[in-house]
């Protein structure tokens, strides 16, 4: 009988892999990551931590010091009929919202990982998967073929490890589609973290998301009904700048690289989670946020409590029921309540009506700007059987200095 190489084998060293490294890693397992890109990488997306995300990364090991990242405390939102709304994360008390480039972010997550004892392998590629009474065998596009007791699958929207086990449900290309560009911005309101609530766009939004390098991150997200009109969208992008509002808090613009474009998966409640001793974690395992598209916070939660589960059950048969389980109890009901207010937000006098009823005072927009960056599990507000002492008030990532 073959002897396993590893106890985790984890395909994908995104966040949601490097989160699942790590924490196995912690827990005395033996891992091994491959990727099939070599870091640093780029990675499309608009580059926004939320708090859920930066209490991960921090308690991962991350120092927040990549040269492009920087903390964010004020947030500017522009309604459908142009009102516009200051909304005030806490001061002090650590950060509650940064953005990094994701070039920056997931090579130091990759060197933490490497750090922490796991073998990872770049430049690699996942060829197939066969689930044996042994192990599970994966093969790579270099010949090898590695088995492991259990295994993540870590590898993004497009997950071929979940398309090679027949899991991907047919068709499926996603729930939103993002555009995004590095641009260098001249207008003085372009250091600040803005988001468009574009009437022919909603639910979906325009940002431009600040840097420490000076340029910005500037995108938008739709989201996807039926087949995508690519004509369309490529010429909102084209006319995006002349939007008046957009215009004059940008200013003139020079693009720094190339447009790209991905699409963000949010089928979280639907989603099939594990196969086998397989689970599917992060974009993998559609998690990310239907009212915003954000998913790094979802894929870091969701790796670490994958390797969590494999850690502290007998088998990977067990610990895939325990993922499930956990995974839920984490992000299923959020999910449902985004998706409800998504819904609204589709209507331009209902989504007016929403963000005015958020504005009316100074208390209301805090209490908003927290929810809105997941410092607790949105719908907790709802559920009194995740209330407990400190949920509405805890500090932000790094509040301690030491
Ligand atoms: C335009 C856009 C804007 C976004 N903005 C934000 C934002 O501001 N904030 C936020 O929180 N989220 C945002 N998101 C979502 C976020 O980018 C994802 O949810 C997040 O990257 C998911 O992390 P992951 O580790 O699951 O997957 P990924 O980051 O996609 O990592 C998957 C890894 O798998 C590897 N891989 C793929 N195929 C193979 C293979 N065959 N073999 C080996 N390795 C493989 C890839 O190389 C990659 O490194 C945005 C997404 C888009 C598209």
């Amino acid at each position: 009988m073959r002897v396993p190489e590893c106890d985790v084998l984890i395909v994908g060293a995104g966040p949601a892999g490097c989160a699942a490294a790590i924490t196995a890693r912690r827990h005395g397992l033996s891992v091994i990551a491959i990727d099939k890109a070599t870091f640093p990488r780029d990675k499309c997306c608009g580059d926004g931590l939320t708090t859920l995300a930066l209490r991960e990364l921090e308690s991962l090991g991350l120092k927040p010091s990549a040269s492009s990242w920087i903390s964010v405390e004020d947030v500017f939102l522009h309604s459908p009929f142009g009102r516009e709304i200051h909304l005030k994360l806490p001061r002090g008390r650590g950060q509650y919202a940064a953005v990094v480039k994701r070039i920056e972010l997931d090579a130091e997550l990759v060197q933490l990982t490497i750090n922490a004892g796991a073998e990872v392998y770049q430049g690699v590629a996942f060829d197939n998967i066969k689930l044996t009474p042994q192990g599970t065998q994966v093969s790579l596009d270099d010949g090898r073929t590695l088995t492991a007791k259990n295994v993540i699958a870590a590898d993004g929207m497009w997950s071929p490890v979940r398309k090679a086990l027949g899991c991907t449900p047919a068709g499926y290309r996603g729930d939103w589609h993002g555009f995004r560009q590095y641009m260098r911005a001249e207008g003085p309101r372009s250091r600040d973290l803005w988001v468009w609530f574009e009437r022919d766009l909603l639910p979906g939004y325009v940002w431009s998301f600040p840097l420490a390098d000076g340029q910005v991150n500037l995108g938008f997200g739709v989201v996807r009904k039926g087949r995508l009109d690519g004509k369309k969208l490529a010429s909102v992008w084209e006319g995006l700048l002349d939007r008046p509002s957009i215009k004059q808090t940008l200013g003139a613009v020079t693009p720094e690289n190339s447009l790209t474009a991905w699409p963000i998966p949010a089928q979280l409640p639907t989603a099939q989670l594990s196969m086998g001793p397989v689970l599917f974690v992060g974009d993998a395992a559609t998690a990310t946020d239907p009212l915003t598209g954000e998913g790094i916070g979802q894929a870091l939660e969701s790796g670490r409590l994958a390797a969590q589960a494999i850690a502290n059950e007998p088998t990977p048969e067990t610990a895939a029921t325990s993922y499930e389980v956990s995974v839920r109890s984490a992000l299923q009901l959020d999910h449902r309540l985004s998706k409800r207010l998504s819904n609204v937000l589709v209507n331009p006098r209902l989504a007016e009506v929403a963000l005015g009823a958020v504005s009316t005072s100074n208390w209301s927009r805090r209490q908003f700007a927290r929810w809105m960056f997941e410092d607790y599990p949105r719908a907790s507000l709802f559920d009194p059987r995740r209330w407990r002492r400190g949920l509405f008030d805890g500090g932000g990532a790094w509040s301690d200095p030491n």
